[in-house]
């Protein structure tokens, strides 16, 4: 063990600070591609153990990261330099959760899931729900201002983040924003740290914003002969006046993939079975929420105006347990890509709504040309679809193209003024497109706002900034 590890078990504690190999590699991942290992692993308990762990990390110039339960899909958790991992798994008190004032104050460390469960044990919602919920926490949603299907509806984190406290890579301790609502006292900074991709401070409380949770829900699934038609029902319902909770798409080669999982079995598992399997080539999911009575009388009228549209199935989900299934099959789609058995590439770029149906167009002219495939399905009410490039891994010549796919890729959705990443964020995955995507201005006023909070520049180095 090196002097430095020596002297921050000093100050921490033994049982806070790790060197042990096993923890090492666990530390040296996220959900997406690369690893390296830190030099150590240290397991923070309190807003004091962050300050005197980055400001021993300032003091010594050692390379820092900080990390929440290491789901990220694009390295943002990953030590690229070594040195420090900053866990925050061990801060996960909901600290207070106070209906009058639609509140929740929380450790960093809580899982997204757990504060859910908790507000709707009250009656109250926490709507940012990332497919993650169950294993990602809030200081990760926090730092990558996640979303989730009911964007559409209910926004991203950062319009339920109402103060935040936050350890500066000195050890400085800020606070910003407050437990109001609505606050504009001085610059957003909240927003600054939200979505700051652990580049700028580490979120060590936040005060979220909580809601009555709706009465009920209803939703619809319906199957379309090709995603076009899809993409056209979805601008149908928003033009008809509706705002679903969720409004999902999915392609060919998706609802392909869940058939292929499905004919290997008979009738599925769990309230999953083929008889829910939607015709075509498109499927669409729409998730109403309100009053009972409301959800099923806008259920009916979508309900028709689908029908009006060409669907050929649908499937209208009045109850608790039907909604779920039709959620459990969209749930099915990531599953059934992953079996099979190729590298799933996920992107999630958003395009402004009115190119999806050119979204489709384009990634099927990119799978003829390249002789790749690529399964595309997402949040069709925002634009925000995940383009999964699935590679096999045994070929060569597809791990090259996969490159160039992603390339030509990202490189049109910025010409159709879309955005590279709409949910996970830049970190490393993403670095090389970082410069396409925003300006040489833009790019320097977020070094110069790294350099305000990180004068060493030791939080999180090899990142985008
Ligand atoms: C199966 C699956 C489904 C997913 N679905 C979605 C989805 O629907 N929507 C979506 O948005 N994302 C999704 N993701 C991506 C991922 O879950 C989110 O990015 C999530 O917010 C990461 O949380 P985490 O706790 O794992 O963060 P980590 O991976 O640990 O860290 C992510 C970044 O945040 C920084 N960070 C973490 N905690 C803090 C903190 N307290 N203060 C400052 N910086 C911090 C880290 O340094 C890193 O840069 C999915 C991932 C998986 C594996």
């Amino acid at each position: 063990v090196s002097p430095r590890v020596q002297k921050l078990k000093k100050i921490l504690g033994q049982s806070k600070v790790t060197t042990d190999p096993e923890s090492l590699k666990i530390h040296s991942t996220d959900a997406w591609l690369i690893a390296h290992e830190p030099e150590v692993v240290v397991f923070a308990t309190n807003t004091q153990d962050v300050a005197r762990t980055m400001s021993f990390a300032t003091r010594h110039r050692i390379p820092i990261t900080v990390r929440g339960s290491g789901v990220g899909y694009v390295g943002g958790c990953v030590p690229l330099k070594g040195g420090i991992v900053l866990s925050l798994a061990r801060m996960n008190r909901i600290k207070e959760l106070n209906i009058e004032d639609g509140v929740a104050v929380v450790e960093p460390g809580v899982l997204t899931g757990d504060l859910q469960d908790a507000a709707r044990a009250r009656g109250f919602f926490y709507p940012p729900d990332p497919a993650s919920l169950r294993e990602s926490s809030l200081g990760g949603n926090l730092a990558t201002n996640a979303g989730g299907p009911r964007c559409l509806k209910y926004g991203v984190t950062r319009h339920y983040a109402l103060g935040l406290e936050v350890v500066l890579p000195t050890g400085k301790i800020i606070r910003a924003g407050g437990r109001t609502h609505k606050n504009k006292t001085g610059f957003d900074l909240v927003g600054l740290f939200v979505g700051s991709e652990g580049l700028l401070g580490t979120i060590t409380e936040a005060t979220l914003r909580l809601i009555p949770h709706p009465q009920a829900r209803a939703c619809l699934s319906a199957g379309f002969t090709h995603e076009k038609a899809g993409a056209r029902a979805v601008q149908a319902i928003l033009k008809a006046g509706h705002l679903p909770s969720a409004l999902e798409i999915s392609d060919a080669f998706t609802l392909k993939a869940v058939r292929n999982r499905f004919s290997d079995r008979k009738g599925g598992t769990g309230a999953l079975n083929a008889t829910i399997l939607p015709k075509g080539d498109c499927h669409l999911l729409v998730e109403l929420d309100g009053t009972r009575q409301s959800v099923r009388a806008e259920a009916q009228t979508i309900s028709r105006l689908l029908r009006k549209l060409g669907a050929n199935t649908i499937r209208v989900a009045e109850t608790e347990e039907a909604c779920e299934e039709i959620w459990e099959l969209r749930r099915e789609f990531s599953r059934s890509l992953k079996a099979t058995g190729l590298l799933k590439l996920n992107e999630d770029i958003t395009i402004p709504r009115s190119k999806l149906p050119d979204l489709f167009e384009f990634t099927k002219d990119l799978q003829k040309k390249h002789g790749i495939q690529i399964a595309s399905f997402g949040h069709a009410g925002d634009g925000n679809i995940h383009v999964n490039i699935m590679v096999d891994t045994t070929s060569k010549r597809q791990m090259r193209i996969s490159e160039v796919v992603l390339d030509q890729l990202f490189r049109t959705i910025i010409r159709w003024k879309g955005s590279i990443t709409g949910e996970h964020g830049i970190g490393y995955a993403k670095k090389r497109w970082w410069p396409l995507a925003v300006s040489r201005e833009v790019m320097d006023l977020h070094s110069q706002l790294k350099g305000i909070t990180d004068p060493a520049g030791i939080l999180n180095p090899g990142k985008f900034v």
